[in-house]
């Protein structure tokens, strides 16, 4: 019995079956007892549609209008998902974004969260009603309408349930929970029962999909308890929450993958003080978010520096540091886009020695050479080969006793 904020997503809202489902599922959950808000998504692929169409519309495509356009999706789901719930005699209003109170800055497209005022919702629930606010959208200080970009409905009803205090926020998707890794790479691999923020974060900042990680990261700020559940089963998911200190914990939880990055190498780069920062103050400036750093020991004066970049942005990095390059004296620039980065990920880490050499163990065992190697408190990230990664996954799930017996 409680408060709760339920967000469902694109496949949730799919077609008229399934937002008639989910009006059901409401209905079962206010008939527990309980008080709902829901936060819709725009219904399947439909933010990726109207995207396309922009494109085919448009070449300049102003942010202003864009947001106008996309958050078009979910204001159509939140309309047709109230009139479901009057059918079953649930009174339901929904709300845009601007209207559940969601201040936010004025970038297009990614806009960011400063202020939510949920009056009109908590006004609604206080007469009885079922808010249904559309996920991902609200509005700047300069009054425009905005988008807070893609997965954006999560931290929506993240932000909400934390604004109203809700008891839990539960974010109902198209798979059952969070995995101990990519089912459809490693068949076994099984839903997790309770996981920390820290390590669900590092998880979605290491190639895990859902939830959003800017969800993740206001959920673990604001402390809002997070359920990760599927739209089609009653079963429970996966209950992110703070980490309890006497819970033994388990050393590895996740095995997670990103092929979403490239590696760029610039060589023959000069060794003394302020060269790096030169070349990550340039590359930053660019508007280039670097991810993984692996600085070689130098010999003879000059040493290598590679990093990781995201793909669509390997163009420009390339550019800056090539020309970068030249102006430091260093004697080259390559990239590789067929790259893959592993990563464990367990909060049992921190006090269980041998983790590292496990992992670095289990590659060696199928070949796979390391590229480079990063850490975190709770985390071991590797970067391989493309084309060995999903074995690497299988490998470590395997290795660190997460598939089923
Ligand atoms: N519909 C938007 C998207 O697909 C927002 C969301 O679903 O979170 O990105
Ligand atoms: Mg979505």
């Amino acid at each position: 019995m409680g408060l709760l904020v339920q967000k469902f997503g694109g496949t949730a809202v799919g077609d008229p079956d399934r937002i008639r489902s989910v009006a059901e599922h409401v209905s079962r959950t206010v008939r527990h007892g309980n008080q709902v808000v829901l936060v819709v998504s725009a219904m399947g692929k439909e933010t990726d549609s109207l995207l396309r169409l922009a494109e085919d519309v448009s070449s300049t495509r102003p942010g202003r209008e864009m947001d106008m356009l996309i958050t078009a999706g979910e204001r159509k789901a939140m309309a047709l998902m109230c009139m479901a719930l009057h059918d079953l005699d649930l009174p339901a209003d929904s709300f845009t974004g601007s209207q559940a109170g969601f201040v936010t800055d004025g970038e297009h497209q990614n806009a960011r969260i400063l202020e939510v005022r949920p009056d009109r919702v908590q006004a609604a629930l206080d007469t009885g009603r079922i808010p249904v606010v559309g996920g991902s959208q609200g509005v700047s200080t300069d009054h425009n309408v905005t988008f807070l970009g893609r997965g954006g409905s999560d931290t929506t009803a993240v932000a909400l349930a934390h604004a109203l205090g809700a008891d839990a926020c539960e974010l109902y998707t198209d798979v059952t929970g969070v995995f101990t890794t990519d089912p459809r790479v490693v068949p076994t691999a099984k839903r997790i029962d309770r996981i920390s923020f820290d390590e669900l974060l590092e998880m979605t900042a290491t190639g895990c999909p859902k939830p959003a990680m800017r969800s993740v990261e206001y959920a673990r700020t604001h402390g809002v308890r997070l359920h990760v559940r599927s739209a089609f089963t009653w079963q429970e998911g996966t209950w992110v929450d703070e980490e309890e200190p006497d819970m033994e914990q388990a050393i590895i939880s996740a095995v997670t993958h990103d092929t979403s990055e490239a590696k760029m190498t610039i060589s023959g780069v000069p060794d003394q003080p302020g060269i790096a920062a030169r070349v990550f103050r340039e590359l930053a400036e660019a508007g280039i978010n670097v991810d993984m750093i692996v600085q070689n020991v130098s010999t003879e004066g000059v040493t290598d520096i590679s990093f990781t970049v995201p793909h669509e942005y390997l163009d420009r990095a390339m550019s800056t540091g090539g020309s970068l390059s030249t102006e430091i004296g260093a004697t080259g620039v390559v990239s590789d886009d067929a790259i893959a980065k592993v990563s464990v990920i367990g909060a049992g880490m921190r006090t269980n020695p041998g983790v590292a050499a496990t992992m670095f163990e289990t590659l060696a065992d199928c070949g796979v050479n390391i590229q480079m190697i990063s850490t975190s408190a709770i985390r071991v990230s590797c970067v391989v080969s493309e084309d060995r990664a999903e074995e690497a996954v299988t490998a470590l799930h395997e290795s660190f006793g997460l598939s089923g017996d």
